[in-house]
């Protein structure tokens, strides 16, 4: 087989550009194949754009691992490469005395996971740091953060270039056949006109449609357990003249399929709220403006007197799950593929947060396999 590439990474997300970042900076081949006429304009623009600490991942898993590494080369690298961003911090609220319980139990869980610093403030502390939230107590994490997705996908699109690597936008991997010597991707371009592309190594890091990826190139999603589950989040922005302001992300306790109504700043400082959780066929980006009410009432819980008119439909985004509704977690799956008759070919699967923060992590991990 004739080598066009030594490495096809699909997709040109944070993980396909990251990866494809490492992969180049290492002195491989690199060719990116990206569906969109855009990088990053799926699961990586649509995200709360938070740099997470890793408070909330099982010890000894993936995401727990890959998120406390990313989050430390993520300020690095932001720092390094004046990509805006801003340690913020964060608070869990607790409103009712069970939460306060389980705050107990995330501080126990993110200090052992390597989220630094982690503090809970009773009720007192917690108003002197923010007057406008009404909780029992509070989990203080100052390792938390924010950056701009954009900006953060632009830089590793960059990078890979500048050592080499090929990105390609509108070009759809269609097919994915298997040779004795590597890998023919057959790719298609908006006008379905078709090109071949042989390489040694594939990585599908292909968001939401990873498991059709992993298919199309023989393996069998639903033995592998790489089933995608869409799970919708929308937001809300509060409007710049409401009575309300806040300096830290806050979070309620974690409960259902996300990480509860949140209020996430941006870097511009405006206020969001969101997102809620809801399991679609597919992808759909549309935000129900007959929710402000159900948004205001959860967020309500610690932001007393927060008004419904004062919110309007945002962006929406979709989760990647590996669960499936009412199923218990599921980690990244980040594999190299030989024992199921793949060698050479990695899967990035059900990345959901904190993907991008563990992003810069999650490259090294795929150099890793392919080395
Ligand atoms: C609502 C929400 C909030 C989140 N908040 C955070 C947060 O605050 N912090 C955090 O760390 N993480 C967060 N995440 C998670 C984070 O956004 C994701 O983990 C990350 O963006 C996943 O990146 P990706 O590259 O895997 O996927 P994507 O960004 O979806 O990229 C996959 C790419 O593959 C392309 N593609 C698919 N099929 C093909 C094909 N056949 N050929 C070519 N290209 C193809 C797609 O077009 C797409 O561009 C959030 C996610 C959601 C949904």
């Amino acid at each position: 087989m004739a080598r066009d590439a030594d490495v096809v990474v699909v997709g040109g997300g944070v993980i396909g550009l990251a990866a494809a970042a490492a992969l180049a900076r290492a002195g491989r081949e690199v060719l990116l194949l990206e569906r969109n006429g855009g990088f990053g304009q799926e699961t990586s623009s649509r995200n709360s754009g938070v740099i997470h600490a890793g408070l909330y991942y099982p010890s000894g898993s993936l995401k727990a691992h890959l998120c406390v590494a990313g989050r430390e080369a993520l300020y690095a690298r932001c720092e390094r490469m004046r990509i805006p961003h801003r340690r913020t911090g964060k608070l869990v609220v607790a409103t009712t005395p069970s939460e306060v319980e389980v705050l107990e139990r995330l501080l126990e869980l993110g200090t052992a996971n390597g989220a630094p610093g982690l503090e809970i403030l009773d009720a007192a502390a917690l108003r002197a740091r923010e007057p406008a939230l009404q909780a029992l107590a509070a989990l203080w994490s100052p390792a938390t953060g924010i950056v701009d997705p954009d900006a953060l996908c632009s830089s590793f699109a960059a990078e890979a270039e500048a050592h080499g690597a090929v990105l390609l936008l509108r070009s759809e991997v269609i097919a994915i056949e298997a040779g004795d010597a590597g890998f023919r991707v057959e790719v298609a371009d908006p006008d379905r006109t078709r090109v071949r592309v042989d390489c040694a190594a594939v990585v599908n890091a292909a968001g939401l449609a990873a498991d059709r990826v992993a298919a199309c190139a023989g393996l069998d999603p639903d033995a592998l357990g790489y089933r995608i589950h869409p799970c919708k989040g929308d937001y809300f922005a509060l409007a710049p003249s409401a009575p309300l302001r806040l300096s830290t992300l806050v979070y309620p306790v974690p409960s259902g399929a996300g990480l509860g109504i949140h209020a996430t700043l941006d870097l511009g400082g405006r206020i969001r709220f969101g997102p809620d959780a809801e399991y679609v066929e597919r992808a759909d980006y549309g935000v129900d403006a007959a929710k402000a009410g159900h948004f205001a009432e959860a967020a309500g819980r610690y932001l007393p007197g927060l008004r419904p008119e004062w919110l309007t439909p945002d962006q929406a985004g979709v989760r990647p799950k590996l669960a499936g509704p009412g199923e218990p977690f599921r980690d990244f799956v980040v594999a190299e593929e030989s024992a199921a008759g793949l060698p050479g070919f990695v899967s990035c699967v059900g990345i959901e947060s904190p993907g991008l923060t563990a992003a810069p992590a999650i490259a090294e991990r795929v150099l890793e396999l392919l080395c």
